[in-house]
């Protein structure tokens, strides 16, 4: 290397699939936003390729995933992902967990705090008062695929969803919560479960906890029981840090902790194979938003937010912090959007945070 050169940018492939409902509109602002970053940092690339797995496809191929998309989703270094048609179950195992599953992305993880120039709908809960971050287990619960209808229409037709709890998957989420919780500066964790009714899978889940807190003296534990957790988020949000839960109950918590936190547009998913065999997806934790799709008016910082997370399990820590600071400072100038009690349009606050973006770190204006 000349003594003039400037060390490599490690370029980035990203496979974006924004799927449906407003999916579209926030991913193509996170690209706008990332691709601004990069401009500015001039620190590392970002490559995008666009996958169009949807529900639209579905209708027309009968697949959301075409044969071999797995594999070239695998030549990937991330995932950036929008959002899917939830209540309908087959666009959730044909698309989402179709992913998950197959490429362990066994840790949940969904950060949430009241932003700076946002409002808690809770009575003096201000920015600071709730920081939290939900690990939710990924990969078996509730959600793990086991069961079976049987005598479909008949009135003794039986339908069985089984909660599936294996010591291998417990120890794993405990280990990468334990971790969080360690990495944090409060070092607290809080373990929901539902052992007094739930006598299986969650006394194994409890036991885990508990052997495993041994191993991690420097972090302080407590367990509560999920209905508790609910009034305790309301009533005591600054007494909560790092929460662990299993996969249905973190994805009903993290909803309720999103909705506290201003708005379920602010929020962040991060499904993490921690073993990085795999590629981790990213996603906003809203849905697709049917009723307000097209309207223009998603609130695209779920996605941002989204984004900085990315950044931070690539390896650039500081880029994606120097991001969610950008976001921070629009929210703080009133830049938002109607969900956040604003009038700005989803164009309006990813161009804000496209200036931000240029007038903090960078100049140049990039022509999209
Ligand atoms: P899905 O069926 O995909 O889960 P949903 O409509 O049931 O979709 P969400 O998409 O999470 O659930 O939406 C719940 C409510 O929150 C809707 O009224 C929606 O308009 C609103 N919402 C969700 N995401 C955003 C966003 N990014 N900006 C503004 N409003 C949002």
């Amino acid at each position: 290397m000349s003594p003039t050169a400037l060390p490599a940018q490690p370029t980035y492939r990203i496979a974006s699939i924004p799927a449906d409902g407003i999916g579209p509109e926030v991913i193509d602002a996170g690209i706008q936003v990332l691709q601004q970053l990069a401009e500015s940092l001039k620190t590392f690339k970002l490559e995008f390729k666009h996958f169009d797995w949807s529900s639209e496809t579905y209708k027309k191929t009968g697949k959301y995933i075409p044969d071999g998309g797995l594999d070239e989703l695998r030549k990937h270094d991330a995932i950036l992902f929008g959002a899917v048609d939830v209540p309908d179950h087959i666009s959730l195992w044909g698309l989402r967990l179709a992913i998950c599953q197959p490429f362990q992305q066994y840790a949940n993880v969904r950060p949430t705090k009241v932003f700076r120039g946002t409002q808690s709908p809770l009575r003096n809960c201000n920015t600071g008062d709730l920081d939290w971050v939900i690990i939710r287990e990924n990969s078996e619960g509730e959600y793990a695929g086991h069961g079976g209808r049987s005598h479909v229409g008949k009135p003794w037709e039986t339908a069985t969803e089984v909660a599936v709890f294996t010591r291998h998957s417990v120890e794993r989420i405990m280990r990468f919560a334990f971790e969080t919780a360690q990495s944090r500066p409060r070092k607290l964790l809080t373990v929901v479960t539902k052992s007094n009714a739930q006598r299986n899978g969650m006394v194994l889940w409890d036991e885990v906890a508990k052997e495993m807190s041994a191993e991690f003296p420097d972090v302080i534990t407590d367990k509560m029981l999920v209905d508790a957790m609910t009034t305790r988020m309301v009533l005591k949000p600054e007494s909560l840090d790092t929460i662990v839960a299993s996969n249905l109950h973190a994805d009903i918590l993290s909803d309720l902790a999103a909705a506290l936190a201003g708005s379920i547009g602010i929020a962040p998913t991060s499904n993490l194979d921690p073993t990085r065999e795999n590629p981790s997806m990213f996603e906003p934790i809203h849905g697709s938003a049917f009723d307000i799709t097209g309207m223009g008016i998603a609130n695209p910082v779920a996605t941002f937010w989204t984004a900085a997370e990315m950044l931070g399990w690539l390896g650039e820590e500081e880029a994606g912090r120097r991001l969610l600071d950008c976001v921070e400072n629009v929210c703080e100038k009133g830049v938002l959007t109607r969900d956040l009690g604003g009038k700005a349009t989803t164009k309006e606050v990813t161009e804000a945070v496209c200036d931000e973006i240029r007038s903090t770190l960078g100049q140049k204006k990039l022509v999209v």
